[in-house]
C-alpha cells in the first residue's frame, strides 16, 4: 500500500526542535501509524528563524486573535509567524496532505486549547497555536488532531478513519470524479456515514439523488465538505449499535434462530460496553464472507483502516 502523506509538527518525530532543544518523540506516532503514512515536518518556530534553544513563546490578549510573545523579553513574533505560515501553506498545498498530527498546546502548532494569558498573567484554555490555526483555516477539510488526544482511542479511530475516507476522496477526484463514481463512492460509504451520523446520511443521500441538478464543481464541493463535517462526529456505541441492527438485517433469511440469538447477544453485549466494536463487526464480515453479500462487502464501515492498527480493538 502506498503510505499517506500526513504533515507532522517535528518535534513529534524526535527531531530536537523545542525551545529547550529537545524533542516530544512519540513511538506510536513513528513505529505504529508510520507503516501506514509518509511523513511531511514542519517545525513552525525553526523554520520561521528561530535558533534552537531558544526563549520560549506563550500566547497573550484576546483568545480569538492573540499574540505571539517570548516569554521573559516580550518579543512579539505575531506578524512574523503570520507570514511565513501563509507562505508554508501555499508549499504544503503542493503536498496533497490528507491529515496533519499537531503537537497539543503549543503557541505556534498548538490547534485546541493552547493557554492564552491576559496582560494580568492568568491563562484561559482557549487558544490556537498560530500555524495551527492557519492551517485550520486554509485548509479546512484536512483531518487534524494533536498528539494528546491522539491517544484518546475514539478520537484516534476517528481521525484515522478520516484520514483514509479523505484519501479515497483524492484518488477519487484525480479519476476524474464523474457521476457515477461519486454514486459508488457514496455508496461504499453509506454505513460508515451513518455510524457517525445519520442526520448527515440523510442529507449526503439526498444531494447525490438530486446531482444531476448541480454544476459539477458545486456538487463535488458540497457533498465533500458535508461528508468531513459528519464524519468528525464520534460514532459513539449507540450509533454504532443501530448499524449493527441494520446490518444484520441483511442476513434475516440466512440465518437460523441460533445464529440470530448469537449475533443479537454479541451486539447486545457491545452496546452495554463489555466488549469492543471489533466482535460484532468480525462476526458480520464472517456473514458477509458466507453468505456473499454483494452490498454488504464494498462498505468501508466493515473495513475503514487497516485491521493491524486495532483501532476498533479499544473503542
Ligand atoms: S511544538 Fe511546533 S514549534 Fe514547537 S518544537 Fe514542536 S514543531 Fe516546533
Amino acid at each position: 500500500m502506498e503510505k499517506i502523506k500526513i504533515g507532522i509538527s517535528s518535534c513529534l518525530l524526535g527531531e530536537k526542535v523545542r525551545y529547550d532543544g529537545g524533542h516530544k518523540l512519540d513511538q506510536y506516532i513513528t513505529e505504529t501509524l508510520g507503516r501506514y503514512f509518509a511523513w511531511v515536518p514542519v517545525c513552525p518556530e525553526v523554520e520561521y528563524g528561530l535558533p534552537v534553544p531558544r526563549e520560549g513563546m506563550r500566547l497573550v490578549g484576546d483568545p480569538a486573535s492573540p499574540r505571539l510573545l517570548t516569554i521573559r523579553t516580550g518579543v512579539d513574533h505575531t506578524e512574523g509567524m503570520l507570514k511565513w505560515s501563509e507562505k508554508k501553506l501555499k508549499v504544503l498545498e503542493r503536498e496533497e496532505l490528507c491529515g496533519f498530527i499537531f503537537k497539543s498546546r503549543s503557541p505556534s502548532s498548538g490547534i485546541a486549547g493552547v493557554r492564552v494569558y491576559t496582560p494580568s498573567g492568568m491563562p484561559s484554555h482557549k487558544g490556537v497555536g498560530i500555524f495551527g490555526g492557519a492551517f485550520m483555516r486554509t485548509f479546512p477539510l484536512i483531518p487534524v488532531i494533536d498528539e494528546g488526544r491522539l491517544h484518546n482511542p475514539a478520537l484516534r479511530e476517528n481521525f484515522i478513519e478520516r484520514v483514509f475516507v479523505y484519501k479515497r476522496w483524492k484518488e477519487f477526484i484525480e479519476r476524474g470524479a464523474h457521476l457515477r463514481d461519486l454514486i459508488t463512492f457514496h455508496t461504499e460509504h453509506k454505513l460508515l456515514i451513518l455510524s457517525h451520523s445519520p442526520k448527515h446520511f440523510s442529507d449526503l443521500g439526498r444531494l447525490v439523488a438530486r446531482a444531476r441538478e448541480y454544476n459539477s464543481d458545486a456538487l463535488l464541493s458540497e457533498y465533500i465538505g458535508k461528508l468531513m463535517r459528519g464524519l468528525q462526529l464520534i460514532a459513539t456505541v449507540k450509533k454504532n449499535t443501530n448499524v449493527l441492527l441494520h446490518l444484520m438485517g441483511f442476513f434475516k433469511r440466512h440465518l437460523s434462530s441460533d445464529e440470530k440469538q448469537e449475533l443479537l447477544e454479541v451486539i447486545e453485549h457491545y452496546h452495554r460496553e463489555l466488549i469492543p466494536l471489533i466482535v460484532p463487526v468480525t462476526l458480520i464480515k464472517h456473514y458477509v464472507r458466507k453468505f456473499d453479500e454483494p452490498y454488504l462487502k464494498r462498505q468501508y464501515y466493515l473495513n475503514p483502516h487497516p485491521i493491524e492498527l486495532m483501532l476498533r480493538n479499544h473503542v
